[in-house]
């Protein structure tokens, strides 16, 4: 079982590595509400961090929504809170598809490639072990996959594709949510596997 963190690791001391985008959205810097998976009401949903359950559930990832997401015209019901009363309340929303390929943000080797959508809450993902400069290995996590195209022990460049975004999990509740807020989710670890912030580390080291 995982380990439950509530806190980011600091990000190393190190010089820009001219990462590459994760997904073709590249709104981070210039519209970040397109950056960011969100639902109708909470706008922090995809940002990491103390975001999720009214700010008591520690979110470890960020979830980037597609650049466009396709409305299938359906929809599905899921249960908003009230942060001020703690409510929880049903909701009919618009149910959309994200189908953006997704890339390898640095070079490095494919650590695991698990083509099961059921496997984790993660759904099919794909974890990729890089170095830093000064050689202490760090990692990138890339999850809710619909499709992908690497394999275990497999070297990749930066901005080489990994697979396709989807909707995968073990949990239905988290099916649902992406459902109506289709995202890659995302997470960057130190070489223990704790998480950095992953867009701290985005805004550090992106190619720009
Ligand atoms: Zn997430």
């Amino acid at each position: 079982m995982a380990q439950r963190y509530t806190e980011f690791a600091p990000l190393p001391d190190v010089a820009p590595i001219g990462a590459a985008w994760p997904t073709p959205n590249q709104n981070l810097f210039d519209a970040p509400d397109r950056f960011f998976a969100h639902t109708r009401v909470n706008p922090d949903y995809g940002r990491p961090g103390w975001t999720r359950n009214c700010g008591a559930r520690f979110h470890r990832g960020c979830d980037i929504a597609p650049v466009q997401p396709i409305p299938t015209g359906q929809t599905a019901v899921v249960e908003f809170t009230n942060c001020e009363t703690g409510e929880e309340y049903p909701s009919e929303e618009p149910v959309f598809l994200g189908n953006d390929p997704i890339f390898n943000v640095y070079a490095g080797v494919v650590e695991e490639a698990i083509a099961n959508p059921r496997i984790s809450d993660l759904g099919s993902h794909v974890v990729m072990r890089h170095r830093w400069p000064d050689g202490t290995t760090f990692y990138t996590l890339y999850a809710h996959l619909s499709e992908i195209a690497v394999s275990k022990g497999q070297r990749l460049a930066a901005g080489e594709r990994i697979g396709t975004m989807g909707d995968t999990s073990r949990s239905e509740g988290a099916r649902i949510w992406l459902s109506i807020a289709p995202h890659l989710h995302f997470e960057v670890w130190n070489h223990e596997g704790q998480p950095l912030d992953p867009v701290a580390f985005l805004e550090t080291h992106l190619a720009r």
